[in-house]
């Protein structure tokens, strides 16, 4: 009786036997090659690009004549992408969308980065997204980006990932001296301001040069890009972890590494809807977003009318209208969920966290104090995903950040919602999220994989 009445959570380990663990674990293999190269936005969207032609995607320009059947892709600027495909079904059946960011907290460049200080040069650091800046003291960095130099010409920069590179670093206080810091909180003791790349400490051997230091970094940058100091005014260059991807833990369960947030839901999300093409009756659209660690504005984010643009060119293609093919869609906003940590209990409510390894995690709804700020998904929807998770056998678990009041967060949903599109968050639990290494299951996201497969399929 009571195992028909109740419902209870069980582990994915649980559930799969042993040939479907080697295929997720096969399947973190690929995620994690993917995750190396792609440290930016602009490198997941190469990475995507590449991706999609090899899966017989092509560039798709607004006025193109659509095809059933057809694969097409929109680069966005380099820093965000769609892709989608047409399916065989009348466009009145809507469009399955799936959208993850590709965008992670980092350290961008100010736009007057260089300077000396006591015969070392810096670079100064304006941090994007949630960071906890404890953190990134004494962490090896490298240097990711592009200039635009004085002509027009777009060089890219990538410093610190070759092995043989050199890599970036801001100091920290030596605890013999530290017991000033150590008192202060954990948000106060390293400022903003603090977060300085040390960039060169050789000074050039000009008796004239006023900061000697800088002026040999400014010689380095010009010999190697050919860019001047003016040209760090046109410049997004950004300091990311330099660490690669790697298996955690004696059984090799976990996989850590920087910007799993979102990325470990944009590499399903990008490899479900490869999967899915093929005589696909539904048409499907992947979104990579850009700028939702910091409010999904402007040209590349989420609350871009581009979207909108997007869908309209295949209600046109259905000779329907942009509304009508809205109304008809649904979404999964495929975000990353925080895991419950056994070190910080007090900040998470057990019944309702999200478990490590027990499944790709739904958020219902994110937002703050009350539900403020959050698609909060029907009902009438959460029940509709849920018969596609049970299509499939999908392993998920639904869940909420953390304990009610302590905090809060969100994702793109409600930019998606806000459309008339029914829209919910359903991704992969991570540890230690926004921290230069996170850490990740490969069930969760071999399951995250499932989830967003079954959701491009169902009926
Ligand atoms: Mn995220
Ligand atoms: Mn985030």
């Amino acid at each position: 009786m009571e195992k028909q009445l109740s419902y209870k959570r069980k582990s994915v380990y649980e559930q799969i036997g042993p040939e479907e663990l080697d295929r997720a674990f096969a399947y973190a293999e690929e995620y994690k090659t993917f995750l190396d190269a792609s440290k930016t936005e602009r490198e997941a969207v190469k990475q995507a690009v590449r991706l999609a032609r090899e899966n017989g995607f092509v560039p798709f320009h607004f006025g193109d004549k659509l095809q059933a059947g057809g694969r097409y892709y929109y680069d966005n600027r380099g820093k965000n992408f769609f892709a989608f495909v047409v399916g065989t079904e009348p466009m009145e059946c809507g469009v399955r969308i799936t959208a993850a960011h590709i965008d992670s907290p980092r350290l961008d460049l100010k736009p007057n980065p260089l300077y000396e200080e006591s015969h070392l040069a810096y670079l100064k650091t304006h941090y994007y997204g949630g960071i906890r800046k404890y953190q990134w003291p004494t962490v090896p960095l490298a240097l990711h980006g592009t200039v635009v130099l004085r002509d027009g010409t777009s060089v890219e920069v990538c410093i610190g990932e070759d092995e043989k590179d050199p890599l970036f670093y801001i100091t920290d206080l030596l605890p013999h001296l530290g017991r000033a810091d150590d008192a202060k909180p954990l948000g106060t003791a390293i400022p903003a301001e603090k977060l300085n790349l040390l960039v060169g400490s050789i000074p050039v051997a000009d008796e004239d040069a006023d900061d000697k230091c800088k002026e040999n970094v400014l010689r380095i940058l010009n010999e190697k890009y050919g860019m001047t100091e003016e040209d760090f005014l046109s410049a997004e260059l950004c300091a990311v972890p330099a660490e690669k991807a790697r298996d955690v833990g004696l059984d090799r369960s976990m996989v850590g590494g920087y910007g799993h947030d979102d990325r470990v839901c944009a590499y399903p999300a990008l490899r479900a809807l490869f999967e899915c093409a093929e005589n696909s009756r539904h048409t499907l659209m992947c979104i990579l977003a850009d700028k939702e660690e910091i409010g999904s504005d402007g040209v590349t984010g989420m609350q871009c009318d581009l979207l909108v643009d997007l869908l309209d060119e295949l209600a046109r293609y259905g000779n329907l209208s942009g509304a009508a093919l809205r109304e008809r869609s649904c979404c999964i906003s495929s975000d990353v969920a925080a895991v419950l940590d056994p070190n910080f209990p007090d900040a998470f409510e057990k019944r309702n966290a999200t478990l490590l390894a027990y499944g790709v995690t739904m958020n219902k709804y994110t937002g703050a104090g009350g539900k403020s700020g959050t698609n909060d998904a029907s009902a009438e929807y959460v029940g509709w995903v849920r018969r596609a998770m049970a299509s499939e056998n999908v392993i998920w678990q639904l869940a909420e950040l953390g304990k009610t009041d302590v905090g809060g967060g969100g994702t793109v949903a409600k930019f998606i919602a806000r459309h008339n599109i029914s829209t919910v968050d359903m991704g992969v639990g991570v540890l230690s999220m926004h921290s230069p290494y996170e850490l990740i299951a490969k069930v969760d996201l071999w399951e995250a994989h499932k989830a967003f497969c079954a959701f491009n399929r169902f009926e």
